[in-house]
């Protein structure tokens, strides 16, 4: 957490602990695009799925971390009942540290938001809900295999705005094949209109294993260009910007810094994770592990009484340093490199005059004192960005 956001929040709210996030496997429809685990299961799948994860809950208890936010993600964690998401909140308080007053949040997909649902995540404490619109065109909800209608995707942010949570936030996806730049300004401005306060707007990213990978395979499916994606994303950039959403991250948009994601920044700047559930991620500080990605197996090895561990890998100080660099340069407070140094024993400043030099020459990159902040035209470019860097030799090891 850095001074410039705790100068935004209270204490309580500042959310400097430890995250969790709840991976619910299931949709009602699997989406061409989507390369998440995911799963299509009926109520007593779902029933059996919920009595593992509080199985997997225990398999943790007195795991050294206090926790000040719980992202339920998925998947689509809307298909369980308010019941359901009691039970497995009351599980975590029971077995882990859980702040009193935890930051939940709950993605959710517009066709299972109702009166009695939203009642029902605000009685649980949800703070943060974030709705997968993805568009408000018929057509295009056709194309990404969405299950709702653009009528059903306004009439669930109307809601969800009417009642009363901390956040409301939309996901949205541009970049669709020949989709040009009024046609996607047109879904902003709907977005827009209604007012949500924070909004996640991604590219379209078509991934092998997916069916929009094979139809790219058979050439049934062209992605629009590079040239036209980049457009798109100076054009979301511009219009939330002159509309009063600030955009804080390469992909986020917050109509005030208390609606920016507390529970993401923890991913961004390596603040420790525990993540359950099938293909769930963790992070401690150093190492990073991930769970089981079929629900049968983590299923299996929960029922074993094992921690369904599938993989786990010890981070080097050179490569934490690294990714701190890379997440940091998709963020508008850019990088603090005198922090990685101290954090990580890693000087990024050696051997690296000539590249800063040259990128704030192109005007991607400004110097604030030690902290590197790249411009709107280096958040297009961020990941080629931190490459361009060397990662030199430690200077010492934490
Ligand atoms: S609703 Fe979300 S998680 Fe589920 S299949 Fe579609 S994109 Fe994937």
């Amino acid at each position: 957490m850095t001074c410039f956001e705790r100068r935004q929040f209270s204490p309580v709210e500042d959310c400097s602990g430890a995250g969790l996030y709840l991976h619910v496997p299931f949709c009602s429809s699997i989406c061409p695009y989507c390369d998440f685990a995911v799963l299509k299961g009926d109520r007593e799948r779902r029933k059996h799925f919920v009595e593992t994860l509080i199985d997997e809950i225990g398999l943790y208890e007195g795991f050294g971390e206090r926790f000040d936010t719980i992202y339920f993600g998925g998947g689509t964690p809307s298909l369980l009942s308010g019941e359901e998401l009691e039970r497995i909140l009351g599980t975590l308080r029971r077995y882990l540290d859980v702040h009193d007053d935890p930051w939940v949040s709950l993605e959710a997909n517009p066709e299972d938001v109702n009166v009695d649902s939203l009642a029902s995540w605000r009685r649980l404490g949800v703070k943060t809900l974030t709705l997968g619109v993805q568009s408000f065109d018929d057509t295009e909800l056709s194309f990404l295999g969405r299950a709702h209608d653009a009528k059903t995707a306004r009439r669930a942010v109307e809601e969800a705005l009417a009642a009363g949570f901390h956040t409301v936030s939309l996901d949205l996806i541009y970049g669709l094949p020949d989709q040009s730049t009024s046609m996607w300004r047109r879904q902003l401005d709907t977005a827009i209109q209604l007012a949500p306060d924070h909004l996640s707007c991604y590219q379209l990213t078509v991934h092998e294993k997916t069916v929009f990978g094979v139809r790219r395979r058979r050439g049934e499916l062209v992605e629009l260009a590079d040239e036209p994606q980049a457009e798109l994303f100076f054009e979301t950039h511009a219009r939330l910007a002159e509309t009063g959403y600030e955009g804080y991250e390469v992909s986020n948009f917050a109509r005030r810094p208390v609606n920016r994601s507390r529970h993401n920044r923890k991913y961004w700047d390596h603040t420790p994770c525990l993540g359950l559930g099938p293909s769930a991620h963790s992070f401690d500080g150093r190492a990073r592990w991930w769970n089981e990605r079929k629900e049968r197996s983590w299923s299996r090895r929960v029922g074993d009484g094992d921690r369904p561990v599938a993989g786990r890998e010890e981070l080097s100080s050179l490569e934490l340093a690294w990714e701190h660099l890379m997440l940091g340069l998709r963020t508008a407070e850019g990088v603090d490199l005198d922090e990685i140094r101290q954090r990580y024993g890693v000087d990024l400043w050696q051997g690296n005059g000539d590249v800063i030099e040259k990128q704030v020459e192109a005007s991607r990159l400004e110097l604030e004192g030690r902290r590197l902040v790249p411009t709107l035209a280096g958040m297009a470019v961020a990941d080629s960005l931190a490459l361009a860097f060397e990662v030199p030799g430690q200077v010492s090891d934490r």
